[in-house]
């Protein structure tokens, strides 16, 4: 770390719950309500949930007065107009939702996003006052081709074109192997830490070191109760982006108390 402060004094831990395409408004109340009995007031560890926008509506009722926050799972760049099946940040926005993932690798893999694409997002979620989830991580070739750096220095860095330092702090970063997303396959804490460490250089060479050691950069890829407590250790890695394990309420709350046991 280039800092001598803690990076639990600067970067607060993160739990963010990606839900995919699962859950209809009334499945996802009622897990929400279940999350909420159990950490619905915790402020140590900050709290995500991002529903399919379906459920938007239903899960911020279900999270009135709660600590948890609402995020989306994507976005379109523009204001408005003729793009049949999207939303907007301003939509989003209305729905009480504060944070929304850009960048997911499956969007970049089904839905053919490009990192310019990508960036259009950061920058329309930011100017709505959305803090941005940004997702980064190389296929398994290109971490068997030794490309994980450059790959990972690509999208971080043009999806943050044109962000302004004062903007920074707002955005998260998810750094996601793609080999390790859905399919068990856990990065090792030093593959992850690595990549972590690399990313806040990037920052840092963007930014300075200062706004850099106050950007969260979240784990995903399989991440569960079991192998987090050694991934949420480690200096750089500040939380965790949870796809299946978000989908049980223990499973998620658990996750949000390993975070919790390192604040
Ligand atoms: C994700 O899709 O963001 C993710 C991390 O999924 P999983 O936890 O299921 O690997």
């Amino acid at each position: 770390m280039s800092s001598t402060q803690s990076p639990l004094l600067l970067r607060k831990k993160l739990i963010a719950g990606n839900w995919k395409m699962n859950k209809t408004a009334a499945e996802g109340v009622a897990l929400t309500k279940e999350i909420v009995d159990a950490v619905g007031r915790e402020t140590a560890v900050e709290i995500v949930m991002c529903p399919p926008f379906t459920a938007l509506e239903s899960v911020a009722h279900a999270l009135e007065g709660q600590a948890i926050k609402l995020g989306a799972q994507n976005m379109h760049p523009e204001k408005s107009g003729a793009f049949t099946g999207e939303v907007s940040a301003e939509m989003l926005r209305t729905l009480y939702v504060s944070h929304v993932i850009l960048g997911h690798s499956e969007r970049r893999q089904y839905f053919a996003e490009t990192d310019a694409f990508v960036n259009k997002k950061v920058l329309a979620a930011l100017a709505a006052q959305l803090r941005p989830i940004l997702c980064v991580g190389e296929t398994l070739a290109e971490r068997e081709g030794n490309q994980t750096l450059e790959v990972v220095k690509t999208q971080t860095e043009a999806a943050l074109a044109g962000v302004k330092p004062e903007q920074i702090t707002s955005v998260v970063i998810a750094y996601e192997p793609v080999w390790a997303i859905g399919t068990g396959k856990v990065a090792t804490t030093a593959q992850a830490q690595e990549v972590h460490a690399f990313i806040r250089q990037l920052l840092t060479n963007l930014y300075g070191a200062a706004l850099a050691q106050k950007v969260r950069i979240l784990y995903g890829g399989s991440m569960k109760p079991a192998n987090a407590p050694e991934l949420f250790a480690q200096p750089d890695i500040d939380g965790g982006l949870i796809g299946g394990a978000s989908l049980e309420a223990r499973s998620f709350v658990d996750l949000v108390k390993a975070a919790l046991a390192l604040q």
